[in-house]
């Protein structure tokens, strides 16, 4: 299990018993402990977080990659701006059918961040390749601080963009987090507490 672990390349380690779901109250509890259960690798099933940043989309992501990781799936954790760029790598250095071999040969993909950097034609034509490759084969859980009508800002192919959203969306659960940002929560009592705020 430790093996998985380190071969995930987890940003970092959070469970699930650790996020706070009184915090983000308009997320469904229920619904995401029940993905515990796996379920969804097993129907080749995706997930997508949406919602602005520190929301905990990125924790959500690695708690079920590590569930995962202990049911022994094979994961691997990466980021949007990585992917894009060690698929055009590849690409460039005549590996890319390597490369997309490897990426269908695991159980979860996680996709964190799509969309903090535009994705180009080549990098959005690339990316679909992969994620045709995985429809119906695998999982992908996604997280991106836009949402489906906004990834119009992100691509600059809008066919291309669509095509994506399809083969990601047919069989996915889609969680939209938009309550406030866990990293600012301090903060904010923070500036209660300097007397900004009468209560
Ligand atoms: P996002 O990916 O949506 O920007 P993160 O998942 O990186 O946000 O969350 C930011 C930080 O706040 C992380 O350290 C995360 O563990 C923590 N965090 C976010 N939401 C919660 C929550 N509801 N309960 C506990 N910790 C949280
Ligand atoms: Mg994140």
């Amino acid at each position: 299990m430790k093996t998985k672990i380190n071969k995930a390349r987890f940003p970092f380690l959070k469970t699930l018993e650790e996020f706070d779901f009184s915090f983000q109250p308009a997320l469904n509890q229920k619904e995401v402990s029940k993905l515990s259960s796996l379920e969804f690798l097993d129907n080749k099933e995706n997930l997508l977080f949406l919602g602005p940043p520190g929301v905990g989309k990125s924790h959500l992501a690695v708690a079920l990659g590590i569930k995962a990781c202990m049911a022994k799936h094979r994961v691997v954790f990466t980021t949007a701006q990585k992917l894009l760029e060690e698929l055009a790598l590849s690409l460039k250095e005549g590996s890319f059918t390597e490369r997309l071999l490897s990426y269908s040969r695991l159980n979860l993909l996680i996709i964190d961040e799509l969309g903090y950097m535009p994705v180009n034609k080549e990098q959005a034509n690339l990316l679909f390749r992969l994620i045709s490759m995985r429809y119906e084969k695998g999982s992908i859980i996604l997280t991106s601080n836009y949402n489906f009508d906004e990834w119009g800002v992100i691509f600059s192919d809008q066919v291309v963009a669509v095509a994506i959203i399809d083969r990601l969306v047919h069989h996915a659960r889609i969680f939209y987090i938009n309550g406030a940002s866990y990293r600012l929560k301090d903060k904010l009592k923070k500036t209660k507490g300097n007397g900004r705020n009468s209560d």
